[in-house]
């Protein structure tokens, strides 16, 4: 059998990953970067197919990735990571903020590095392609504490609120969404097999009851 939890507990970080194509700069959330070798410095970084930043790495073949810090507001990660930048100027969000040299913006709020990388090669692997990408430039931005994906999820990420509903509620795992029956007006007894979070995308296996 494969016990879904024992994937929750590989350690890792959150990056903004962001792209610039003709049009404009655009980023979302990740989880998987590494460095895979030292010389020349080369990351590998794993991103999902739906995602518009990943269309406009392939088209420009440059993208910077941030090391977000455990200062980093929920509204950050919903900015980026639960809409498309496909409609929404997501960079707009971004007060204080640079330009790298391959010309893409970073922020300087909220994070602890930049790097900036050229993709040299690409792994399809189902919903989402690993890009490996060698290292142009690498700045520190701040010496504040990297977020880790354990840190988010318990200490940035809202709280699911106490029942208050009398119908039944779901909450994302993943984003914390709530789909309260009673408020949508449509009531299941059990999520449809074919549900998905309106926010970030994730399936039902990701969904649990609030009791
Ligand atoms: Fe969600």
């Amino acid at each position: 059998m494969v016990d879904e939890s024992v994937f929750m507990k590989i350690p890792y970080g959150l990056y903004l990953l962001t792209s610039k194509n003709e049009y404009k700069d655009n980023g979302c959330i990740i989880n998987t970067v590494v460095q895979v070798t030292s010389n020349p410095n080369r990351i590998a970084v794993c991103v999902n197919k739906q995602n518009y930043t990943l269309s406009m790495i392939l088209e420009t073949k440059k993208f910077n990735v941030s090391l977000l810090t455990t200062d980093t507001p929920f509204e950050f990660v919903e900015n980026f990571g639960f809409k498309t930048g496909k409609a929404a100027d997501k960079m707009a969000y971004l007060k204080n903020t640079g330009i790298s040299e391959n010309g893409i913006i970073y922020t300087k709020d909220n994070v602890s590095t930049v790097m900036s990388a050229n993709l040299i090669e690409k792994v399809d692997c189902g919903t989402h392609i690993l890009l490996i990408g060698e290292v142009c430039e690498a700045m520190n931005i701040s010496d504040k504490e990297p977020l880790t994906y354990s840190y988010y999820q318990k200490n940035i990420k809202p709280k699911p609120k106490a029942k208050k509903s009398g119908g039944k509620v779901w909450v994302c795992q993943i984003c914390g969404y709530e789909y309260d029956e009673e408020k949508e007006g449509v009531a299941f007894e059990d999520l449809p097999s074919d549900w998905v979070c309106p926010l970030c995308k994730h399936p039902k296996s990701d969904f649990e009851l609030l009791k």
